[in-house]
């Protein structure tokens, strides 16, 4: 039997200090190989464990979106199949009516579902026009039918005025992915707007007090490194929930066809972005039931504490309840 890898000492660090790791022990764990990947995600779930954010449902922070406007976006992110620069076979549709949100959300509230996403496609709303406001009615209208409910939105690039008013109606979180190490975005992301755009959002967001739900995608042709930068520019934003995705590949973006990332590096990203942030949410969102199948479960010990639950913006998930089944099987690890 092989002794514990030296590499791993850092990862010791944080779970007997709870301070993030640095980038130069994370590269160190980056390379490690076999059964040593396996020691790492055994103890970025102890540092899970132990200063993990609390969560609401269990131990588990379970979250569902709805995709309220549908395709036809400006921009054109590569792996994206709402892109109008893009080929994919989609539903396409205009924002949608308070009531059909009223029904999405009442159907996640009876699955027990804590955190309510509502999602466009498109750049953003950088000022304020009338489909902002008809969003921020949809939001209120949600907050007075379904008082307990978290509601979330996730709406592109905003500016100062549509921030403060997000901030008036008073959501949980707010989605904006850097998706990739920022200085990689153009090339592997779009070049259509720029990172900086969406930093700064992150940064308006921050000054309006509204919590930051911001992560990436794995398996858009970016290497082990991009990932280690993408992780630690999200611990200078400081942000709160962290969702770590992975590619779906669908016919008609030009990454439909890109190799899969091998699970072991999978395993290595969620595990080093555990130790980078002790104390936030990481959440398993796109891939995890469609490409990681039988390994959603090593990767929800990995050192994730939250999945998205019942469905994404364009592609199908499964049943709530499956997932909460699922839930209790993973608590038995904590
Ligand atoms: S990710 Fe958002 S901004 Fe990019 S193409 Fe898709 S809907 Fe548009």
């Amino acid at each position: 039997m092989n002794p514990l890898h030296p590499s791993l000492g850092a990862a010791y660090r944080v779970l007997e200090t709870g301070e993030p790791i640095r980038k130069e022990d994370a590269e160190l764990l980056s390379r490690l190989t076999g059964e040593h990947v396996l020691d790492l995600a055994s103890l970025a779930n102890k540092v899970k464990n132990r200063y993990g954010a609390p969560v609401e449902t269990g131990a588990l922070h379970a979250c569902s979106i709805m995709n309220a406007k549908s395709g036809v976006c400006t921009e054109n992110c590569r792996f994206c199949a709402q892109s109008k620069h893009n080929n994919a076979n989609i539903e396409v549709y205009s924002l949608t009516s308070e009531e059909s949100a009223l029904i999405e959300a009442r159907h996640a509230v009876a699955e027990g579902v804590s955190h309510f996403g509502i999602v466009t496609s498109g750049y953003g709303y950088k000022k304020m026009n009338s489909e902002f406001r008809r969003v921020l009615a949809m939001i209120k209208r949600l907050h007075t039918e379904l008082p307990g409910l978290n509601v979330c939105a996730s709406l592109g690039v905003l500016g100062e005025e549509t921030a403060s008013a997000l901030a008036r109606q008073g959501i949980a979180h707010y989605n904006i992915n850097i998706q990739v190490s920022p200085a990689r975005y153009r090339e592997l992301i779009s070049d259509t707007h720029e990172i900086e755009e969406r930093i700064e959002t992150i940064k308006l967001l921050r000054r309006n007090n509204i919590s930051v739900c911001c992560g990436g995608i794995m398996g858009v042709g970016e290497s082990m490194a991009d990932r280690l930068d993408m992780i630690f520019a999200l611990q200078e934003l400081d942000v709160t929930v962290i969702p770590l995705n992975v590619l779906v590949p669908i016919e008609g973006t030009p990454v439909a066809h890109n190799e899969p990332v091998c699970l072991a590096d999978i395993v290595k990203t969620f595990a080093i972005c555990r130790l980078a942030h002790p104390t936030k949410i990481i959440k398993f969102a796109a891939g995890r039931e469609t490409i990681m199948k039988d390994f959603q479960g090593l990767l929800m010990l990995s050192g994730a504490n939250g999945f998205l639950t019942g469905g994404y913006l364009t592609t199908r998930g499964r049943e709530v309840a499956e997932d909460r089944r699922f839930a209790e099987h993973i608590a038995c690890f904590n």
